[in-house]
């Protein structure tokens, strides 16, 4: 089973990662832009029993911000994951926090209608206002 290794950006938060990767998606929501300070984060779900910090547990902090919580480190303020109470038992994975980042490009765009005015999709790929119909895995 390929297992796949991740942390932030200062190195004391690791993770570890079994499995595949989901459908890897851009989101534009506001929340995302705000926490990332960009125009939008790329993230993919995977199952919070195939996910696992590894290490530095105890600079792992939560954010609870309206439907869910941002986990992110503290010394460095790298964003890590997230968790959604709509989508229980799932982990929304920051990509940028792999280690080796799949070459894959992000296939759909999400929370468009939160897009900001100044960033323009160019990719044509399919654009949903809100969260697709089916946003889970592959
Ligand atoms: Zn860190
Ligand atoms: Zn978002």
């Amino acid at each position: 089973m390929v297992v796949r290794l991740g942390g932030c950006h200062c190195g004391a938060v690791r993770y570890d990662l079994a499995g595949d990767l989901g459908l890897i998606v851009n989101c534009y929501c506001r929340d995302c832009r705000r926490a990332h300070g960009s125009a939008f984060s790329t993230v993919t779900l995977v199952s919070n029993t195939d996910f696992r910090v590894c290490a530095g547990e105890e600079s792992v902090r939560e954010y609870q911000a309206g439907t869910g919580s941002r986990f992110f480190c503290e010394r460095c303020g790298g964003q890590l994951f997230n968790r959604a109470a709509s989508m229980p038992g799932l982990t929304t994975l920051v990509i940028a926090t792999l280690d080796k980042e799949p070459i894959e490009p992000p296939r759909i765009h999400i929370n468009v209608e939160s897009k900001a005015p100044w960033y323009e999709i160019l990719d044509g790929r399919p654009e949903f206002q809100a969260l697709p119909p089916v946003h889970s895995r592959r």
